[in-house]
């Protein structure tokens, strides 16, 4: 029997589908790579025995699987592979919460805002925010461990799984850990799976930790005339204080930014902040006038200081937008390198020289607090030279960042745009020992191959 009819006869009539056009909608992430092939099937899965059923089905005929989520990804993670299944969780999305414990159960294709708004009826908070919250899940967020704007002060995905259940390439469902603040019994595996891009299992269920409501915050938003400016401000911020929020937009993305939402953002400045203290009482208004005096010592040209919640979301909803706003401009190439905070500075303006050089435009936004930065490569469509320059200043922007001690990714994870720099980075030796996990843990390569390890047979 081949693998459609296999599938057709084990699932629910309406969980397979094999039309070509309805199969698009599951064929790209938010890369939208060009090499997507068109899968034999899409299964939208229901449970983790359905789950399982597809992995047996694909695992004995040796056809690969790709997992996915919401397809908010940014790497090619969850593009689909020609003759492949698509394996979408997005109907599985049961959240409970346990106010006790202060755990969440989650399907892993709740979406993340989802989460946060059963954990906020119970008074709690699951923190992990990436931008994209409002239409990326859960399951997506474990499998690239996903980060955020409030990371620089409550860390990212990984430190709020507690446990998981994983299909594993020969059909089997494990549990690992589970809810239990303290395990230690056996090697760490949940986290293991934790950033594994969907290469190494299929996560069904997760257990997260939750943590009371975060308090109002305080907004401090400046502008600042001068790159270097804003990329010391940053230090001197984090020198002084663990603030709950400290972003980062350049030129370019101000001004796509301001396109959309018209807000009255200073077009002229080269880099701009939004920083926040959510701190108890009148401290986050002491750290915000920390904040204001630490811009102004770096010679803000501005610098606003609100105390109002809805104000102060109002800035953060522009960082937020920035990534869709500058796709505006043209196709995006995606890049997501960190470094050591330190070394901000001289990647923001190393990453202004590549674009000079090349002449492409590169909009750079950041997690400048985690020292983790998305330059957005502005490609022209009609233009195949400038196509070319800016596939030369993607590799350059990830060599300027691994020679700062950086990373090629910080939290979008390798998928498939960035599996050639994998090796490069990580050297030959740790590059082996994800070999051998991979190997030990789906010896057929069935899950996602192609994304994040290339070479493997
Ligand atoms: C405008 C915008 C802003 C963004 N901002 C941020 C940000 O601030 N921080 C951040 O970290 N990311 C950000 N992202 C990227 C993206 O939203 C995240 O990577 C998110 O975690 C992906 O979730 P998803 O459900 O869309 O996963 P998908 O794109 O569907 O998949 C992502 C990867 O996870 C794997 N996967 C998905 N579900 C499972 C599962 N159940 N089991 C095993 N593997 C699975 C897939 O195979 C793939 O490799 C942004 C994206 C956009 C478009």
């Amino acid at each position: 029997m081949d693998v459609v009819s296999a599938l057709t006869s084990a699932l629910p009539a309406t969980a397979v589908i094999t039309d070509p056009d309805s199969m698009d909608a599951y064929r790209w992430d938010r890369a939208n790579d060009p090499d997507a092939g068109v899968p034999v099937a899409v299964v939208r899965a229901t449970s983790t025995a359905e789950v399982q059923t597809v992995v047996r089905i694909a695992a004995e005929a040796k056809v690969p699987i790709v997992p996915r989520g919401a397809g908010s990804g940014l790497s090619g993670g969850s593009s689909a592979i020609a003759g492949g299944i698509v394996l979408s969780l997005d109907t599985m999305r049961e959240i409970s919460i346990d106010p006790v414990t202060r755990m969440a159960t989650v399907q892993p294709g709740a979406f993340n805002a989802e989460v946060k708004a059963a954990a906020a009826e119970h008074g709690l908070w699951y923190p992990p925010d990436p931008s994209s919250f409002e239409f990326c899940s859960i399951g997506g967020n474990i499998a690239t461990n996903a980060g955020g704007l409030c990371c620089v002060k409550y860390g990212v995905t990984t430190d709020y799984v507690l446990g998981m259940t994983v299909v594993l390439a020969d059909g089997r469902a494990v549990k690992l850990g589970g809810p239990r603040l303290k395990d230690v019994a056996g090697l760490p595996l949940t986290k293991l799976f934790v950033g594994s891009e969907g290469t190494l299992g299929v996560i069904t269920e997760v257990t997260l930790r939750l943590i009371p409501a975060q308090l109002p915050p305080t907004t401090v938003v400046a502008m600042f005339p001068e790159l270097a400016d804003a990329t010391n401000a940053v230090l001197d911020i984090a020198k002084a204080m663990r603030p709950s929020m400290l972003e980062f937009m350049d030129k370019p993305s101000i001004n796509a930014v301001e396109d959309e939402l018209k807000m009255g953002l200073d077009r002229e400045a080269e880099g701009m902040l939004v920083i926040q203290s959510d701190e108890p009482g009148e401290h986050s208004s002491v750290q915000a006038k920390i904040i204001e005096e630490i811009c102004n010592n770096n010679s803000a040209s501005e610098c606003y200081l609100t105390a109002d919640p809805d104000e102060g979301e109002a800035f953060v909803t522009a960082r937020r937008i920035a990534i869709p706003a500058v796709e505006k401009k043209g196709a995006l190439l995606l890049e997501d390198v960190g470094v050591p905070l330190p070394k901000l500075g001289d990647l923001v303006l190393g990453i202004e020289k590549i674009a000079a050089d090349r002449q492409v435009t590169i909009a750079v936004i950041a997690h400048a607090g985690d020292g983790n930065t998305h330059p957005l490569l502005v490609l022209d469509p009609k233009d195949e030279d400038q196509q070319k320059r800016a596939q030369i200043a993607y590799g350059e922007v990830m060599d300027l960042a691994t020679g700062l001690g950086g990373t090629i990714t910080g939290e979008h994870g390798v998928g498939r745009l960035k599996a050639p720099w994998l090796a490069p980075y990580l050297g030959e030796d740790v590059m082996e020992l994800n070999h051998r996990i991979k190997q030990a843990l789906d010896p057929d390569n069935i899950f996602n191959p192609g994304s994040v390890y290339t070479g493997l047979v």
